[in-house]
């Protein structure tokens, strides 16, 4: 049974590579039927940010990651901290170090110019005379000075960190408040985290959180570093190349569950399958299969994997989700047929929606392109007598296949080719060439607008 969290800090919205790292952590404790908790990492007063915290709740509600009890708040939890702090001055196991911004300045330039790696020179560690005066003194934990930190990493296997490439960090600013990879060591000991999954950019991070564990006597839990998404360049994701936030995702027309078997899939894989739904992610995952290196992050993969889902979801569901893009087909009588068949090509739900909007539309205009093209003298003429074949037969056209059955007579008699008839019925009907099959944009719209578009159409003359 895993009990996991997800710790962001709220100083800008959730991101695509933050939201893997809380799937992650969810699927293995809902696997596990475990315990995946919510920390806000708020402590950082001044970078934090209402709107990313309520963003990231909201994206969190979005996607349908539950998370379990309460959500914590890093900046409630203050006292917490400091009854730790004192415990550890209390043992001897940390101490105060009056240094001044000035004499630490001093010591990395002497250690830079020596080509030392930057790092506190532990002068006050084992201090017993008078304190300076005027110097409001740091917290330093006593970081262990010979051998290594061990531990072993569920992905990148066994971590050996030499004890001379840690020195005695800095646990309570001068102020009083507590240091980032302090509390986040208390706050996982606390909430009985058995399991840390996050990116490996934290690598540093847990050796300092390692000595803060072991200095309280609290169990270590496991860890796994997961690599960065990279863009397909190798480089750093940037915005342009989809680091934005997940609510972005939905404001381009992608679908919660698209997005999460995308997110699953960089950085993770089960053989060579791509398609999870969240019963598999939750049947097959495990965090010793994360992948060791970088992941590259393919906008094609997730326009793929956004269509799969869009032909795949129920109408139903599919309709309430385009509420969202104000399309609204709830009560239309020929709902299930638009989407039917609009779903078959759209690769996003603003696609969708807007092919839906051309076909439900009457055209404003018609696109001159097409009508250079497909627009000939003797168009309206057979126009027209294809209006008269739909009036005598009307009354038993439905379905496409219906339009069919009275289309193709129709175009051997005047032996004509597809594109002669379709392309400008396609104009008539939208306004443009690029829409679905006419005999399905027919069936939508129905004998008496279809009749309608086309004489609208000859009587502007395609203008
Ligand atoms: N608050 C950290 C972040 O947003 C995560 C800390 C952690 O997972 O340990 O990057």
């Amino acid at each position: 049974m895993a009990v996991t969290r997800f710790a962001p800090s709220p100083t800008g919205y959730l991101h695509i590579g933050g939201l893997r790292t809380a799937l992650y952590n969810y699927l293995w404790a809902r696997k596990t039927n475990g315990v995946f908790r919510l920390r806000i990492e708020d402590t950082d007063t001044q970078r934090n940010n209402e709107d990313a915290m309520k963003a990231i709740i909201n994206a969190f509600d979005w996607v349908g990651l539950n998370y379990d009890g309460v959500v914590e708040y890093q900046s409630q939890r203050m006292d917490i901290y400091k009854k730790y702090i004192q415990q550890l001055l209390d043992d001897g196991k940390a101490y105060y170090c009056y240094m001044s911004k000035e004499e630490l300045d001093a010591l990395r330039e002497e250690q830079m110019a020596n080509k030392q790696t930057p790092r506190y020179d532990g002068r006050y560690r084992d201090f017993t005379g008078t304190p300076p005066q005027g110097v409001e003194p740091v917290v330093r934990i006593k970081a262990p000075q010979e051998g290594k930190i061990t531990f072993v990493d569920g992905v990148k296997s066994i971590m050996n960190i030499n004890c001379d490439e840690v020195d005695d960090f800095v646990i309570a600013r001068s102020n009083g408040f507590p240091t980032y990879n302090f509390v986040v060591a208390i706050d996982d000991a606390l909430m009985g985290i058995t399991d840390v999954i996050r990116g490996d950019d934290h690598l540093t991070n847990t050796t300092k959180q390692i000595i803060v564990y072991e200095a309280l006597g609290f169990e270590i839990p496991k860890f796994y570093h997961v690599p960065m998404i990279n863009n397909p360049q190798g480089k750093k994701l940037s915005k342009r190349d989809g680091a934005m936030d997940v609510m972005e995702y939905k404001n381009q027309g992608y679908l919660p569950e698209a997005l999460l078997n995308f997110l699953v899939r960089l950085g993770w894989s089960n053989k060579d399958q791509e398609i999870f739904s969240m019963e598999e992610m939750l049947e097959l995952f495990d965090p010793q299969n994360i992948n060791k290196s970088a992941s590259s992050y393919n906008q094609e993969k997730l326009l793929w994997l956004n269509a799969h889902y869009i032909k795949n979801i129920s109408n139903e569901r599919l309709s309430k989700e385009l509420e969202f893009f104000d399309c609204y087909l709830e009560g239309h009588d020929k709902k299930e047929m638009i989407l039917d068949l609009t779903k078959e090509r759209a690769q996003t739900l603003v696609e969708l929606k807007d092919t839906i909007a051309n076909i439900l539309n009457r055209p404003e205009s018609y696109e001159e392109k097409g009508v250079n093209k497909f627009i000939k003298e003797d168009t309206a003429k057979f126009l027209d007598a294809y209006l008269k074949t739909l009036e005598e037969t009307k009354e038993s056209l439905h379905l496409a296949c219906d339009y069919e059955t009275v289309t193709k007579p129709f175009i051997e008699k005047f032996e004509l080719k597809f594109p002669q008839l379709f392309q400008p019925i396609r104009i008539a009907l939208t306004g443009g060439t690029q829409a679905p099959s006419v005999y399905d944009i027919m069936a939508i719209l129905g004998y008496e607008e279809v009749n309608l578009r086309i004489r609208t159409a000859l009587d502007k003359n395609f203008k």
